[in-house]
Formats: C-alpha cells, structure tokens, sequence
C-alpha cells in the first residue's frame, strides 16, 4: 500500500485494500435470501402505528419491527442466523463487552429509489470493514456475503419501515460483542451479532446547514497502534468528553489532531473531513492508521476525481489550514459521513483562533451528487448501488 503522496498525475485515486475489496461484485439479492431466516414478530406495529412512527423522524430514536442474529462460539463459529422480533437483549452481568468493550459496529442506509425498490451503498465496503475491525478487536469475522445477506433479510422482512421522504432513509446498525460470561481478560469464545435498523429523517430537512468545530488540542481519538482505524464502540467513548468540551466552546462538534505532531487535522468523531482549495483541488487528511477510513471519504473521492478534480490525501496542518483560510487559498471544509452524508464546517474555533469559512459550492455539489447516486436519481458509474428489495 502506497502512502506517499503521488507526484504523478494519475488519473483518480489508487484504490485502498477497503476500496479493491468492495469492488467485488454481490451476488443478486436473491440469491443470498433467507440465510437468516424470519420468525415474525407477533405483536409487530400494525400499519397506524408504523405511519404514526415515520411521521416525524429524527435519526436513531424509532426502531423497526425486527432485527438480524447471528451467534459465534469458538467450538461451533457462526451459527444460529435468524431475523428476530425487536426487542431486549438478556445477557450475563457479566458478558465480557460491560467489562472490557470488545465491540464493533457498521452504518450503513437502505433508500427508497422512486420505483419503489430499496437499495443500498457499497455494502461490501461496510462488509469488509466490519471484518477488518473484527481482526483489531480480535472478534471472529463474519463472511462478506453473510454480512449482506443479513440486511437484505431484514430489509425483506420490515420493508414497509423503509421511508419514502426526500432525504429519508433506513439507518442499519450491524454490530457484534463479546457476549460470553467471564471476566478474565481474553479474546471471548462467544460473540453476538446483531443488525438493527431505524427509519431515519433528512440530516439538512432545510438544506445543508454548516456546523461550527473545537478543535481539541487536549485530547486524541486515537494513538499510532491504537483502535482508530477500527469502528469500535471505544473510540467513541473517549469522544464524549471532548465532545462535551466542544459544547462548552459553544461547538456542534470537535475535530481531533494527531497524537504524535499534534499538529495535523485527523477527523470528527464520526466524520471525515475534506478541504476545498481556491484552485478547486480538494485535500483529505491521508490515511495514517489513526483515521476512520469513510465509504462516504472513498466515494466522495471517486467523485471529485470523475469530476477532473485533482484529490490529494495529504498531510493537513492545522497552523497551514487556518492560514490559507486567512488568505482565501481555502474556501471551504466539509466533514462527510454515512448519517450525516456531507455537512459544511462554518466555523473553526481552539485555544487562540476563531475563524469563520464561507464557501459552500464544492460541498453542496458533491452532497448532490452522491445523493442522487443513492437516491437513483442518476446514473451509478461505478455500481454501487445494490438492489436489495
Ligand atoms: C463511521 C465513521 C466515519 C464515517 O464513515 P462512513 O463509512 O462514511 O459512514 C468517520 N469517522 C469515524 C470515526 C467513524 O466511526
């Protein structure tokens, strides 16, 4: 894997093990169908009560009638798929996850296309990197194809959750943990695998509305070595002080720098960050081992570099990005992400600066653009999009 800046000017960005990975075609729907097969709910929402619930959404507070299972014990590995009633887990007191957050999870959205299909965004791209989290947290991996087939058979059985509102989408949380009862260290021998989904509302019902960021100089998320490239429950719980730290700076959100320079521009707690230069380049922070590597980031890459943007993954200096924002060299920040798709930063505020960024064309482009894509509202040019009902 190339980490270096390329000089050369090739033609779009060269593919990460992640990118090359959820480049491998999916089976048709079809065809992986009913490897977790439905026990219906039986107090399942009737249809009052199912409109009543999509009629004001938000994001992750409405949940659906089921949800996917699938358990791994070391002696047996996976067995046990099936699609559930939604409801309580039960799980020992002493389930290793409660003790030592051996635990890692997905986002990924279910759209309404206007022909009544519903489909989705580059699941082996969430695939892959559920099994690559699981190698960090040394959790056993579920196959790509099981991984796609479990939302496929859960979007099968709550299609009628799956909202049709502009911007509207179905959020699916596919999550696994240590669930065996021992509180001794170790990798655990049994492991739970859930996939839950939650109609979710338009994050910008009134258009893209730009956040304001604290830049944190006091904490990291991640250290060189460290889970950060892992999607794990973990990362986020050493967010929520900062996080905190940002709302009292009167902040949305915080934004991370490096551990080791502490200089250089990392990512959100949720989100990756992307810089609009005045030439119409576009710069990410470069994939160090620290940062979260997006599908939103990779697709919003292919995009720019279909669009003859040159995109370079790059080393970001806070000092060097708050002064070419000073000179106009930058015109504008965006952070993107799965729930939020693309959200444009107004505002960079830390100890000694606060500074406001105006432009807003590039952001709003590529939010149009890659929506449109998953809305299928326009052409697919690297398909993918994947039919699930
Ligand atoms: C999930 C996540 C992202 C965004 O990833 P997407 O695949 O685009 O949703 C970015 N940073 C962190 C820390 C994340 O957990």
């Amino acid at each position: 894997m190339s980490t270096t800046p390329a000089a050369a000017p090739a033609p779009g960005p060269v593919p990460t093990p992640l990118a090359r990975a959820a480049a491998v075609p999916v089976p048709p729907a079809d065809s992986l169908a009913g490897r977790f097969p439905l026990t219906p709910n039986p107090s399942a929402a009737d249809d009052a009560a199912r409109a009543r619930a999509l009629r004001d959404l938000h994001f992750g507070s409405v949940f659906t009638d089921h949800m996917a299972h699938a358990r791994w014990t070391r002696d047996g590995g996976w067995g046990e798929h099936g699609i559930i009633p939604f409801g309580n887990l039960s799980l020992s007191p002493a389930a290793a996850v409660l003790h030592y957050g051996q635990e890692i999870f997905e986002g990924i959205k279910a759209y309404r296309h206007d022909d009544g299909g519903v489909w989705t965004f580059r699941p082996r791209y969430n695939a892959a990197r559920l099994a690559a989290s699981a190698r960090r947290l040394a959790l056993p991996e579920l196959p790509e194809e099981d991984f796609i087939a479990s939302l496929v058979d859960l979007v099968r059985a709550d299609e009628a959750w799956v909202p049709d509102g502009e911007g509207q989408s179905l959020y699916l949380r596919p999550y696994a943990f240590a669930s065996e009862a021992f509180l001794g260290v170790h990798a655990a021998d049994a492991v739970e695998y859930y996939v839950i989904a939650s109609p979710c509302g338009a994050y910008f019902p009134h258009g893209l509305q730009p956040i304001s960021i604290w830049v944190t100089r006091e904490y990291h998320r991640a250290g060189r070595g460290g889970t950060g490239a892992a999607k794990t429950g973990g990362n986020y719980a050493s967010s929520l002080l900062p996080q905190q730290e940002a709302a009292a700076q009167g902040c949305d959100q915080v934004c991370f720098l490096d551990d080791v320079t502490q200089a250089n521009l990392e990512e959100l707690g949720g989100m990756n960050i992307m810089v609009v230069n005045a030439d119409g380049t576009v710069r990410t922070p470069r994939l160090t081992g620290t940062i979260l590597e997006g599908s939103t980031r990779s697709a919003i890459i292919t995009l720019l570099a279909d669009a003859g943007r040159e995109v370079v993954e790059d080393t970001i200096s806070l000092e060097g990005l708050l002064s070419d924002i000073a000179s106009g060299a930058v015109t504008e920040v965006f952070a993107c992400g799965t729930a939020a798709v693309v959200v444009p930063l107004g505002r960079l505020k830390g100890e000694g600066f606060d500074v406001s960024i105006d432009g807003r064309e590039v952001t709003r482009h590529i939010h149009d653009r890659l929506t449109s894509i998953q809305y299928g509202r326009a052409e697919d040019p690297h398909g993918w999009m994947y039919r699930l009902v």
